[in-house]
């Protein structure tokens, strides 16, 4: 059997317009809501959203085959307001696991109360090489020694109070999305191309006047990055969960640019050898490229669930991106194989 196709480029632009969307965790209802108007246009979809905010679409199956869902993270790596500096300048707090270096020079948009918003960079403390000389290489990049200079006329704490900026406002870094020769570069690609693959595997199967095998939930969830997205939100039904999110690229890694990977054992351990097996099986019998791998420093909503208390098969598959939690890396190949995945998972 032939896979239905999907629209490569509705996806790409999609993605794009995701990746534009800012969603730090805890600040991620416009993402959502994209989400929720693009899968509203299919038709036999109906969807929820949980008391959390995660966005739920349930695909009404083919048979009455024990449900399944696939899941995929909206929020991303970010940061909240910690303090107020007596030079008008903002200390952060992170959202989410990432090195202080990765953002550092990042444009940034803080989000006040009232609904205005900011624009700033994210920049060392003594950020001038005129200035600071050999500290600006030396200094170690911390809480304490990081901040954001606002583009607004401030030079104490008052004057950037005064502008309605506070303690808790949300931060987002610049994605700074491109895409070249089918490389996507962005930041945030962890799991905003995920999400992607699965509403647009869900369109290819509806395009195709195809349904599900089983009832399929589309779970799209809210608070991954801080570990615990996907532990609410999944129904009682649900006996198969498949997490979609990004493959681990590196040194020692199988897993590449161009490829999806099934992931077999992270931090939390080995995945579910019965669902993993039906996976691997899968992609052989489409021709899907794939790789096999294990990921050192990693976890996923599929493990969130699971701890939560979840008793269903996890499989954990996704796109190879390259310095994940840092300016990302995937190619359209690894966006395709995903999505040609997802849509064999949905239909055999
Ligand atoms: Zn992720």
């Amino acid at each position: 059997m032939q896979l239905p196709e999907f629209d490569t480029d509705g996806l790409k632009g999609f993605l794009v317009q995701l990746l534009n969307t800012p969603s730090p965790t805890g600040f991620t209802d416009q993402a959502i809501v994209l989400c929720e108007e693009t899968l509203s246009q299919l038709p036999d979809v109906s969807l929820n959203r949980t008391h959390k905010g995660a966005l739920v679409a349930t695909i009404p199956g083919e048979t009455d085959a024990p449900w399944r869902a696939l899941t995929a993270h909206v929020d991303t790596l970010g940061a909240m307001v910690k303090e107020i500096k007596s030079n008008g300048r903002l200390k952060l707090s992170k959202l989410g696991g990432f090195a202080w270096n990765t953002v550092e020079g990042e444009g940034v948009t803080i989000f006040t109360r009232s609904g205005d918003s900011f624009r700033g960079a994210l920049l060392l403390t003594k950020p001038s090489a005129h200035v600071h000389g050999q500290d600006v290489g030396k200094t170690e990049r911390k809480d304490d020694t990081m901040e954001v200079r606002l583009d607004a006329r401030t030079g104490n704490a008052d004057e950037t109070r005064d502008l309605g900026i506070s303690v808790g406002d949300f931060v987002a870094f610049d994605p700074r999305v491109e895409v070249n020769n089918g490389f996507v570069r962005s930041r945030h690609l962890d799991d905003k191309a995920c999400v992607a693959c699965i509403i647009f595997a869900a369109k290819a199967l509806a395009d195709a006047g195809l349904k599900p095998k089983a009832t399929t939930v589309l779970h799209i969830s809210n608070y991954e990055e801080v570990g615990h997205g996907a532990s609410a939100g999944i129904p009682p039904q649900v006996a198969e969960l498949v997490s979609v999110d990004m493959a681990a690229v590196g040194e020692g890694q199988a897993s590449d640019e161009c490829h999806a990977t099934l992931c077999v054992k992270d931090s939390g351990g080995p995945y579910h050898y019965g669902l993993n097996q039906h996976m691997r099986k899968l992609a052989e019998q489409y021709e899907i490229p794939h790789k096999v791998d294990i990921y050192p420093y990693y976890g996923s909503d599929g493990e969130a669930f699971w701890r939560a208390g979840g008793d269903v098969a996890v499989a954990l598959i996704g796109p190879g991106v390259d310095a994940s939690h840092n300016y990302e890396r995937t190619h359209m190949e690894a966006l395709a194989a995903t999505t040609q995945w997802c849509l064999a998972y949905l239909l055999d």
